[in-house]
């Protein structure tokens, strides 16, 4: 068995103790991280910039297979009114987006306008809601440049007001995969058409092993108790012949980037998972909206659309952190439809654990990963 350690002094069976009990890892110069979308990607790139040899593992013939491979995601943060964990994280896991973003971008590893961009993000309410979601933003009393009401019309022809993101923004998360691996230079190397189906041999080898894998983590992972969904989405792109010119949610999500001719519509929930092809009723169903919401916003001929799943845990929160009991196994994963706000966060939990050195607070504990409560 390999256990690798940057650890210079050895450790007293005290520490080795604690160290089994709170299941932190000793810091790890080998790693292997199963899943190259946005959260092993991220992970992997945490890892490297602490000077960690990675080992990437998937099952697809290269990286972003699963729902990081769609054209474009939206990301902005989530508001409650009882300013809720979720709400809490997905603050959080926004300046960890808007951070990676940037420092790819200044490595110059993606461009901003191409590959991502923070045009603005309008998720409108629907009428009979939009009193109280005005009376609880007074309540929360956030700054606007975080989040501000926007009246029907102000931004957009409709009728609907929204809560406004000023920093709100879109990324292809391909691009941002790819850019991740990029920036991890020599110290990755990536083993793809290799599916996982037992860690057992990846923990002899490895100091750590870090689960990346969407749906299919509590099979490589099990936690007694734990329990999650998959939700298959569809996103349908079109030709756009105007651009909303911010990123849209709420009562149609539509994200359409500057520098592109089209604008992808989304996207739909469908559970149980019958078959993953796309289908012309689901089509229908994001054109629909969006032309309910925006009925002066024309829309273009359809160009393509694309299905993938989410992995949705008991809370709908991410679960990143250490497996429970499982001294040296950690997972990214859970992200639901917050992907794009949870991978860069994820790495870097993920990455203080492995070296030892692990995030804490009260706010991460609730996104270990964990078993539902009866
Ligand atoms: C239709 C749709 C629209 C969405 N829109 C948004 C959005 O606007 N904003 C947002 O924030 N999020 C959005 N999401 C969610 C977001 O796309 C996901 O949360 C995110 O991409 C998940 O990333 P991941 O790396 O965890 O999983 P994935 O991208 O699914 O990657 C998992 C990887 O693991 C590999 N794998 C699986 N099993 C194994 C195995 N046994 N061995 C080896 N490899 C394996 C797969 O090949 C895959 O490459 C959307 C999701 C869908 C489906």
């Amino acid at each position: 068995m390999r256990r690798l350690s940057c650890c210079h002094r050895p450790m007293s069976s005290l520490e080795k103790d604690s160290h089994a009990l709170l299941n932190i890892a000793q810091p790890s110069s080998t790693v292997a991280v199963i899943g190259a979308g946005i959260a092993g990607s991220s992970v992997a790139l945490a890892l490297c910039k602490l000077g960690v040899q990675v080992h990437l593992y998937d099952s697809a013939s290269g990286p972003a297979a699963g729902a990081s491979g769609n054209w474009v995601g939206a990301f902005h943060p989530h508001i409650t009114r009882g300013d809720s964990p979720l709400s809490q994280l997905t603050r959080l896991g926004f300046d960890y987006t808007l951070r990676a973003l940037e420092d790819l971008t200044d490595k110059g590893l993606l461009e901003t306008g191409v590959d991502w961009d923070t045009p603005g993000h309008l998720q409108t309410v629907p009428a009979e809601e939009a009193d109280r979601m005005r009376e609880t933003l007074e309540l929360l009393n956030f700054p606007h440049t975080l989040v501000r009401w926007a009246q029907p019309n102000e931004l957009l022809p409709t009728a609907l007001g929204g809560l406004y993101f000023p920093q709100g923004g879109w990324v292809k998360p391909a691009r941002w995969v790819e850019a991740n691996l990029q920036a991890c230079g020599e110290l990755l190397h990536t083993h793809y058409n290799s599916k996982v189906t037992d860690i057992t041999p990846l923990q002899a080898q490895y100091s750590a092993v870090v689960v990346c894998v969407a749906e299919n983590a509590l099979e490589l992972a099990p936690i007694p108790g734990a329990r999650a969904n998959t939700v298959k989405g569809q996103i349908s792109k079109l030709r756009c012949p105007v651009k909303p010119g911010v990123v849209l949610s709420g009562e149609s999500y539509a994200i359409a980037p500057a520098a592109d001719d089209w604008l992808v519509l989304g996207a739909t929930y469908e559970r149980p998972v019958l078959h993953m092809n796309p289908t012309a009723e689901a089509d229908a169903l994001n054109m629909g909206r969006f032309k309910a919401a925006f009925p002066e916003l024309p829309l273009g001929e359809f160009l393509d659309h694309r299905c993938a799943v989410r992995s949705v845990w008991h809370d709908r929160l991410p679960a990143i952190g250490p497996v429970p009991n499982r001294p040296g196994l950690f997972m990214s994963t859970g992200f639901g439809s917050r992907g794009l706000l949870w991978a860069a966060l994820g790495g870097a939990i993920v990455a203080g654990h492995c070296m030892g050195q692990p995030l804490e607070s009260k706010l991460l504990g609730k996104i270990t990963p964990r078993a539902a409560k009866a």
